[in-house]
Parts: C-alpha cells; structure tokens; sequence
C-alpha cells in the first residue's frame, strides 16, 4: 500500500492562527504516527491579501511548535513548485483540458450581469447561483466577445442532478446535491485559478492520500469531488475536523483574546505546552493522562480519536498546561527560556549583575509561580525595582509592634549562605518574640515589597544580601517612621 500523505496548505494572508496550526499539527501527528509524510504548499491565489510576510510567520510559528515537513514550500522536493502562484501554467494546462472535454466553458458575463442574476433570484427566495447564461455560447459568439476586450473566466460545468457522497473519515457519510451548487469559476479572467480547482490540480499531482483540514472546508468539497470526477482523478480520503470554539461556545475569534501562534509565543507560552494542548483540541487520548510528550502523542495520534464535536479552546487550561510544563524544565533551562524575555525589560542589567548563586535563588523563588514566561517581568520589578507600596501594606505597617518586629529583624540578621537560614531565623524571631509567625512575616513583607503577597520572604532576601534587604528596611523604617 501506499505511504500516506497529508499536507498543510495555508493561505498566507494573515499569522498562523491557533485553528491553522491545529489543522497543520493533526496532519504533522498522523504523518510522524504513519510514517507518512507532510507537504507544506503555501495557497496565494489570493494576491490582494497574500503576503510573503505572513508566509515567512507561518512557516516559523509551524517551525516553533516543533513541526517538520519532508516537502514543500522552503523544502523543495519533486513536486516544487509549491507555491500556488508559480504553477498558474499546471492549472491553465488542466483548465483547458477541461473545456475541451466539455466539463467547462467559458464565461463572459459582467460583474453587473451577475449581480442583476444573484438579486433576482433572492428576490423569489432561491439560491444566489450561476445559471449558466454561457454554457453554450456558439464559437463565432465566443471570438466575438473576446473581439470587442472582453476577457472570460472559466467555468466548472456542475453535472445535474447528481448525489456526491464523501466518507469523510472524522464526519462519516456526508451527501451533497449538485442542484445547490451553481457552474462556478476555476479561472479568473486573469489567469489566476480558484481555490476549489488549485487545490484538486495539487493534491492530485502532489500524491496527497488524505486531506485533512477544517470543517469550514466541507461545503468546498462537492465542488472539489466533482473536478475530481471530470478529470478521472483519484480521490483522496477526506477528514474535516471540527471547529474551535471559545469558552462561551462561539467560534473562537480575537474577542476571545489571542488568535495568533506568534502572540502565544511572545507571552512565553512554551512550544511544548501548546503543542500538547492543541493536540487534544479535537482529539482525546487513550488513556486519562493530558500531559504527554511529542512521541507518546504521536504514538497514540488516530483519526478514530479525532471528535466530531467541535473543541473548546478554554485559556485556563493552557496556562496549566503552560505551569506545568514550565515547573518541568530544570533552573537552568528555565533561565535560558526566560532571557528572551529578561532582555526586554528594563531591569535586565539589575539582573545581569547578580551573582550565580542570586541568580539561581531568584529563579527558583518564581519557578513554580510562572504562568507564562513573560510574568518575569512583575517578579523582577518585586526583587529589583523600587519598592512601591500598596494601600493595604502601608496599614500593616501602622499596626501596632510592627516596628520592634523590624527592629529585632535588622538587628540580629547575620551573614547568610542559603535562604533556608533566612527561614529558620525568622521563625527563630517568633518564638524570641512570642508572636505567630505572620506577625513576623506580614510586617517585613510589607516593609522590604510594599505588597502584601509574593514570593517567599527568605528568597527575596536571599537574592538581596545582608547589605541590601537592611537598606531597603532602613528606607522603610524612615519613610514609615518605625
Ligand atoms: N488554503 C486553505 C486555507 O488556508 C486550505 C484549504 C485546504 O486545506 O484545502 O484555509
């Protein structure tokens, strides 16, 4: 049998959204689970919205979520090209092949002329559709037409009264009538191929065995079958996966907050995290567990398990997804996922001057509170900006004892190697004291953050030193008269 072959055919006219690159990653995962491969053919018959910027992003934010392809657009291979307006001679090729089989023809009429048709048939309540005006325009009318500047499209001759059937591989039997479906344009009048004809001409010539792709699609697909037909193609098995809806259950769209891979990224959503959450948007796993690894999601990845329901994009579970993958990674590789982020705040030379052992307590003090990679920046304003106090820490700090607590604090703090030994000394302080232990640690919290919750105590005055927490409480003690 036949390897399999799927491929991923965005449209560059915009970033790579999280539903194109769930699309991309279900063809990228059943490709890996077959042993298959994957083509990336970029679609730009759309010139006004096409860019090679955007097929630059998509290409990288497919690359980021960890996707590789054995063929296509920067890849080359032996079908290149792979961008659609570089073959504009393959399709005229097949367009003409299908006039003169009869399935197509040519077609002059006036954006006016169709405009006029389409109000007339909705006016009696029908279906705005081509009705064939120039199916059978006579040679001599023909030269006549092009004679006098009038440039054709090609039209799709759609059969009568014909029942296509797709069994589709996620939807099951899906039936369409030709009657609903008017002749519709495969050429432009300048040359340019509709999408419904590009994409059969290049499935077919790409040796594509399975074309899995959005649920929108599906109502494209009786036209595609029944070019398919009138060039005696083979047709590849379909699977049309479902929508992504938000968490109020509407297509998922910018009102539902970022749309775009590259925005995900650049709040630090780590690639591995929204690989594994995208792979269940849409497809559940075997067993109970959500976490899984690249290979253990290609392992498990059938279209059997893919859902005809459509998903539910819910970002509180990303994030956990996201916290806990981070919590995964070890201090180091969490520094190194971090500098990006680092760099761009306006802290980073405070950062760059800590020493190894600061660092490192800096970044095991936020490991755990990290929901996205750029939530460093709110941590590193805590240990190394100023100190700005909230309402709430400025009433703590009027309570009464709060400055004998801050008194015997600063008084018997001793040179320190961990921030264990910063933890033990202030439970060393209540007990001294006689007081609970957040009567210890409220008042100095507040003093040294300004803020009433945070990261450990012990942790921020480790990364400070001696030198530095006693500088911050005496900046407190004066500002605060205690
Ligand atoms: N270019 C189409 C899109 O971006 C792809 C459709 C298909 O996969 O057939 O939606």
């Amino acid at each position: 049998m036949n390897k399999m072959k799927v491929r991923f055919a965005p449209s560059p006219t915009g970033p790579l959204h999280i539903g194109g690159a769930r699309s991309a990653l279900f063809n990228y995962l059943i490709a890996r689970h077959e042993q298959g491969q994957l083509v990336v053919r970029i679609e730009d018959t759309d010139l006004d919205r096409s860019s090679r910027e955007y097929e630059t992003e998509i290409l990288e934010s497919l690359r980021w979520l960890g996707m590789e392809w054995e063929e296509g657009i920067d890849k080359g291979g032996e079908n290149a090209p792979y961008r659609q307006t570089e073959r504009l001679d393959i399709y005229t090729d097949y367009a003409r092949k299908l006039v003169e089989s009869g399935h197509a023809y040519y077609c002059f009429c006036s954006e006016e002329e169709l405009e006029q048709e389409r109000l007339q048939l909705m006016e009696k309540g029908e279906t705005p559709r081509y009705l064939g005006k120039c199916r059978s325009l006579s040679q001599a009318v023909q030269e006549e037409k092009r004679n006098s500047g009038i440039a054709p499209t090609i039209r799709f001759k759609v059969p009568e009264n014909q029942v296509y059937v797709v069994n589709d591989l996620v939807r099951g039997q899906v039936t369409f009538e030709s009657e609903t479906v008017g002749d519709f344009i495969i050429m432009k009048s300048d040359g340019i191929p509709t999408y419904n004809f590009a994409v059969v001409i290049d499935d077919v010539l790409m040796g594509i065995t399975h074309v899995i792709r959005a649920e929108e699609h599906l109502t494209n697909t009786p036209r595609q079958l029944m070019i398919y037909e009138a060039l005696r193609f083979k047709r590849p098995e379909f699977a049309h996966i479902s929508l992504i809806l938000g968490n109020d259950r509407q297509k998922m769209s910018k009102r539902h907050g970022a749309t775009s891979v590259i925005q995900y990224r650049e709040r630090g959503y780590l690639p591995e995290a929204l690989f594994n959450f995208l792979a269940l948007l849409g497809w559940a796993p075997p067993g109970e567990e959500e976490i899984l690894s690249r290979e253990q999601i290609i392992a498990a990845f059938t279209l059997d398990r893919v859902s005809r329901s459509p998903a539910v994009f819910d970002i509180d579970k990303l994030n956990w997804f996201n916290q806990q993958y981070i919590k995964r990674l070890n201090i180091e590789e969490l520094h190194t996922r971090l500098k990006p982020f680092i760099e761009k705040s306006p802290l980073v030379g405070q950062f760059e001057a800590l020493g190894d052992k600061e660092r490192t307590f800096l970044l095991e003090a936020v490991h755990d509170r990290l929901v996205c990679l750029e939530d460093i920046n709110e941590y590193l304003s805590v240990f190394l900006g100023e100190t700005v106090y909230e309402p709430e820490a400025v009433e703590v700090l009027n309570q009464e004892g709060v400055a004998e607590v801050l008194k015997y604090f600063a008084a018997n703090l001793s040179e320190f190697e961990q921030p264990d030994e910063i933890k033990a000394y202030l439970k060393a302080i209540g007990k001294e004291l006689k007081i609970k232990p957040k009567e210890v640690f409220m008042p100095l919290r507040c003093a040294l953050t300004g803020q009433m919750h945070g990261v450990d105590l012990h942790y921020l005055i480790g990364v400070w030193g001696k030198a530095e927490t006693l500088k911050r409480l005496q900046a407190a003690q004066n500002k605060f008269n205690l």
